[in-house]
């Protein structure tokens, strides 16, 4: 097997068609959170790792969309559990991911399907130039969904046992609220 079949994408195949019935005014600005407890602590501390070497619009994208990311983590308790369930803790897994760009080869080629790729329970995670473009819930969606596979989740069919890219977004939207 060859590392591109290996790469696990993030792709919205419907989303193409969707992308701009969807919302893409600014969320609004995050109140300071004072709550306190163990899920504040872990938030309070969460920023991402981001390589200088992101184009800027994709940073500034993926900045804005995982504060979002977070945010719908803290207050969706079935979208912590899905990172539970793998026995990993979903600010924990944000928190330890690095931001790369895409390569040149694969702006290319996985990128034509897909927001960005990673493999299972490898740190960095490769966006792709049109990440800039989703939605900042879309975007976050695609955060939750690759901070999965940072946390062990495989996919099909890499995975006989997993679910197919599609499928991951579903969840994550459902149990997330995104
Ligand atoms: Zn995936």
């Amino acid at each position: 097997m060859d590392i591109r079949t290996k790469l696990l994408t993030s792709a919205f195949v419907s989303l193409l068609v969707t992308t701009t019935s969807l919302v893409t005014a600014a969320e609004p600005a995050e109140g300071v959170d004072t709550r306190t407890g163990v899920a504040g602590d872990i938030e309070a501390s969460v920023t991402p790792w981001i390589s200088s070497k992101v184009p800027e619009p994709v940073r500034s994208r993926l900045e804005a969309s995982y504060n979002i990311a977070t945010r719908h983590l803290r207050d969706n308790a079935e979208c912590r559990s899905l990172f539970g369930e793998l026995g990993a803790n979903g600010f924990e897994a944000l928190a330890s991911t690095l931001y790369y760009p895409a390569s040149q080869q694969h702006e290319k080629q996985v990128c034509r399907g897909a927001f960005g790729y990673t493999t299972v329970g490898s740190a960095p995670t490769f966006l792709c130039r049109r990440f800039s473009r989703l939605s900042e819930r879309r975007a976050a969606l695609v955060l939750i969904h690759e901070g999965l596979h940072r946390a062990g989740m495989g996919e099909w069919p890499q995975d006989p046992d997993g679910l197919p890219s599609s499928a991951i977004n579903d969840l994550v939207a459902e149990a997330c609220g995104l």
